[in-house]
């Protein structure tokens, strides 16, 4: 790697080491994808570091869907994936810890965004738009944690290293430190969920909510719609072991065995009573659009998260419109769903430590994520990368 450029900045101190780099490691084992769909396990030196104000020792990092689609594509360059981070803070510069209020030693959920701040940016200049910054998208800019090449500077931008860099437009969210890990590294996804099915969705109190696909947002969203107060949630899938997870958080489970149409499983499952809101996260396409005409409520909404294989479909505009319905595309999160997900996940009421969850150490990585990619993943959705070397001999036992 390369070794010519040092950090520019002072980093405050960590723990009782001394001197300006002192909670900086210096070699930092990572697990490498490589654009031919492999990924191997390597050291990476911390002294090129290009732009680091601080340090993040990872304590988790999740699996989700988008890491596996551009594994398989093919990356563009080797990189250390991983983008739903939690971890420690272990070196940081004190400007930065004043602008994110939190300090050395805190725990933290980092979001995937590394969005410009430029105050001429269209999305950066409205607040709490960060997430659309042209430059941090998923399909233009690609500046974000666990796409960024490990070719560049320290190449410690992704959760699937022991450690990784913290930047001056990285977004940082302070959890409470004692919150159990497994439920920590539920707060990016879970945040999606809140915000897709509550403050997109307008689940709420009393409400009707049914979710397509029982996944890893799936599976959150029937949490977020659970810590709502939804008085009747319906997971509708064709996998037994995830639709008996939702089912432990409170849905009824509906399978879709493909043979029936989706209205008319949506139409049995509320007793004809239809539903306020229905969240695809699957991606279905002319199905979900038909199956919302039939049975979304007056003011329901179709919340549509999937990027299946059928993105485009006919709309019933009478319908719609008779109902005045929503339909709404999502992606990511607000900050405000950040919080949200955050308070739920401390008060232990989120439901979501009945989810059963698969740890990976570093060196099982590209199995997982070739498992993951041929369809062979374990049952439950939760898949959580665990760097640190003592956690992984601590939760082997816990492996699917
Ligand atoms: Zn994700
Ligand atoms: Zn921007």
């Amino acid at each position: 790697m390369k070794n010519h450029y040092s950090t520019s900045v002072a980093l405050a101190e960590a723990g009782t080491a001394a001197g300006p780099l002192a909670g900086r490691p210096d070699r930092v084992r990572a697990a490498v994808s490589l654009p031919d769909v492999a990924t191997e396990v390597w050291y990476l030196e911390t002294a090129g570091a290009i732009g680091a104000v601080g340090w993040l020792r990872v304590e988790s990092s999740a699996v989700c869907g988008t890491d596996v689609s551009l594994y398989q594509a093919g990356l563009d360059w080797p990189t250390v994936m991983g983008h739903h981070v939690v971890g420690r803070i272990t070196a940081l510069d004190p400007d930065r810890a004043l602008a994110w209020g939190v300090t050395v030693g805190d725990l933290v959920a980092l979001e995937e965004y590394l969005p410009c701040q430029r105050p001429d940016c269209v999305e950066c200049s409205i607040p709490g738009r960060y997430r659309m910054c042209p430059e941090s998208d998923l399909w233009k800019g690609r500046r974000r944690v666990g796409l960024i090449s490990s070719e560049e500077g320290s190449g410690l931008y992704g959760g699937n290293a022991e450690y990784m860099q913290l930047n001056a437009n990285s977004i940082v969210h302070k959890l409470p430190g004692d919150l159990d890990p497994d439920l920590a590294s539920w707060t990016q996804p879970f945040a999606n969920a809140v915000d897709w099915t509550v403050n997109a969705g307008g689940a709420g109190d009393g409400s009707t909510v049914v979710v397509i696909g029982p996944g890893y947002h799936g599976i959150a969203a029937v949490a977020a719609a659970r810590a709502a107060g939804a008085k009747r949630i319906i997971a509708v899938g064709r996998s037994y072991e995830r639709l008996e997870i939702a089912e432990a958080l409170g849905a009824v489970p509906v399978v879709n065995d493909g043979g029936t149409d989706l209205g008319a499983l949506i139409d049995t499952a509320t007793a004809g009573k239809g539903t306020d809101l229905i969240l695809d996260t699957v991606g279905l396409g002319r199905a979900v659009t038909s199956a919302a005409a039939g049975t979304l409520r007056k003011l329901g909404r179709l919340v549509l998260a999937g990027l299946g294989p059928v993105p485009v479909s006919e709309v019933d505009l009478k319908a719609l419109i008779r109902g005045a319905n929503t339909i709404t595309g999502v992606r990511g999160r607000s900050p405000e769903a950040v919080r949200q997900s955050i308070e739920i996940l401390a008060s232990g009421t989120s439901g979501l430590e009945l989810v059963p969850t698969t740890h990976v150490p570093l060196e099982e990585v590209g199995e997982m994520l070739h498992r993951l990619a041929t369809g062979r993943g374990p049952s439950s959705p939760h898949v959580v990368i665990r760097p640190q070397p003592a956690q992984t001999s601590q939760t082997r036992n816990h492996k699917q």
